[in-house]
């Protein structure tokens, strides 16, 4: 099991908000540090 050794295969996902984020295919497990808030713009 590569996950163990952290070896995830990371794959892209966006949600339905815009944001996206990479999960493992083999354990699911999910990369918070690439979590990205929805697309921000237009403030102000
Ligand atoms: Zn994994």
């Amino acid at each position: 099991m590569r996950c163990r050794l952290g070896w995830h295969q990371w794959r892209t996902k966006s949600t339905e908000d815009g944001g996206r984020f990479q999960q493992c295919t083999r354990c699911d497990k999910v990369d918070d540090r690439s979590k990205l808030p929805p697309i921000a713009g237009g403030l102000g």
